[in-house]
């Protein structure tokens, strides 16, 4: 079966965690440290801006409790969203109210969101679908005017760039994956940032048992002489990296680029390859100030049902293909009834065809042909 995604590990990966092993030292430590140093580097912002998690689900529910968000809240998001977005909201007791997209970039314009404010609008959290940037300028505009926070869930979105900012670092809060899906992945694992150093600080204490102060070895002063003691600033969870994770991250982050090179020759392969098929549109071309993480590769059916066969022909070739993010206004469990015709047509003729840096010439060639003989079959 080709995967739809897979990770690319390597012997450096290998002998990174054997130095962890080696060192002794498993927990939060000076690799993690070095970690998020690199990787706020690499996003173009102070390394007291980014904090590292145990995963960006984490982070999402953290966001709400960090910008004191709740009852009597509405947050806005696009229903295709990812599951926890919508929970984290849910579990805050803020309400999520879900907007429509962009029927071809599956990103939401200004205008979607703006058409859901309310009085009780207290933020925004949307995705950059797919890797590619969302419309930043207006969207930045627009939250700024009506005074809302911005989260940036930039799970799919680690390499991205719109106007050469990194996505993930235009909102109040931003949040990446290390995933075992992800591009950049550690097995679990996220980073968070912060636009304003006071929310990190608290972050510091959100994310680590809410802990005033670290451990009692590192307790110097004459008044800490019974370092056992201690007090907390809030009821906070133990939501941190580890040492080996962080091993993972600085491999995989010394790859990255490498990793981006292949996925967008893939992704210019699909595109030329399938461009004169009339059955089917192509993901909306990366705007020239833009930088895709091309993370999907998404096709999207002209008739509705063709998507759901298609999928099952490539199944049947030992092709794997899926749809992110069923909409979460369909699922159950949120008890929405609104109308999102976009998103309904979305949700229904898109497929995330397989993407990843492990991808053989033999297996794009595959998928390629299968796609096209597809079309015999309509
Ligand atoms: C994968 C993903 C997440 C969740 O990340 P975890 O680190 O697995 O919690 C959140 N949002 C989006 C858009 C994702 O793709």
């Amino acid at each position: 079966m080709i995967n739809v995604f897979q990770p690319q590990l390597g012997k450096e990966e290998l002998r990174a965690i054997k130095k962890v092993f080696e060192s002794n030292w498993l927990g939060k430590g000076k690799i993690t440290d070095q970690f998020e140093k690199e990787f706020s580097g690499y996003q173009g912002v102070n390394n007291n801006q980014i904090k590292s998690i145990s995963c960006c689900t984490e982070g999402l529910f953290q966001s709400m409790e960090l910008l004191e968000i709740g009852n009597g809240d509405e947050v806005i998001l696009p229903s295709i969203s990812f599951i926890a977005a919508g929970s984290a909201i849910l579990k805050s007791g803020a309400k999520p109210i879900f907007c429509d997209v962009n029927k071809y970039s599956l990103n939401p314009s200004a205008e979607h969101i703006a058409a859901k404010i309310t009085s009780r609008t207290k933020a925004v959290i949307i995705l950059h679908y797919g890797g590619l940037p969302a419309p930043m300028d207006d969207i930045m505009e627009l939250v700024s005017s009506k005074n809302i926070f911005l989260i940036e869930d930039s799970a799919c979105s680690v390499a991205s760039t719109y106007k050469n900012k990194a996505c993930g670092t235009f909102g109040d809060i931003g949040i990446w994956s290390f995933d075992a899906m992800k591009i950049l992945v550690t097995g679990d694992g996220g980073m968070m940032y912060f636009k304003d150093e006071e929310t990190a600080k608290r972050a510091e204490h959100f994310l680590y048992l809410g802990l005033m102060s670290k451990s009692g070895l590192e307790k110097t002063d004459s008044v800490d002489k019974k370092w056992w003691e201690y007090d907390i600033t809030y009821p906070g969870r133990r939501a941190i990296m580890n040492d080996i994770t962080a091993a993972l991250g600085l491999e995989q982050l010394n790859k990255l680029s490498m990793f981006i090179a292949k996925r967008r020759q893939v992704h210019n392969r699909y595109n030329e390859e399938l461009k004169d098929l009339d059955y089917l549109s192509l993901p909306p071309e990366i705007p020239d100030h833009c930088k895709s993480s091309y993370y999907f590769y998404w096709i999207q059916t002209k008739e509705h049902k063709q998507r759901d066969r298609l999928a099952i022909y490539l199944k049947n070739k030992d092709i794997y293909s899926t749809f992110r993010y069923y909409p979460l206004h369909r699922v159950k469990y949120f008890g929405s009834d609104v109308v999102l015709p976009n998103t309904e047509t979305a949700a229904d003729t898109t497929l995330c065809i397989p993407m990843h840096q492990s991808l053989t010439n033999e297996d794009i060639d595959k998928i390629i042909d299968s796609i096209r003989s597809f079309k015999k079959t309509i």
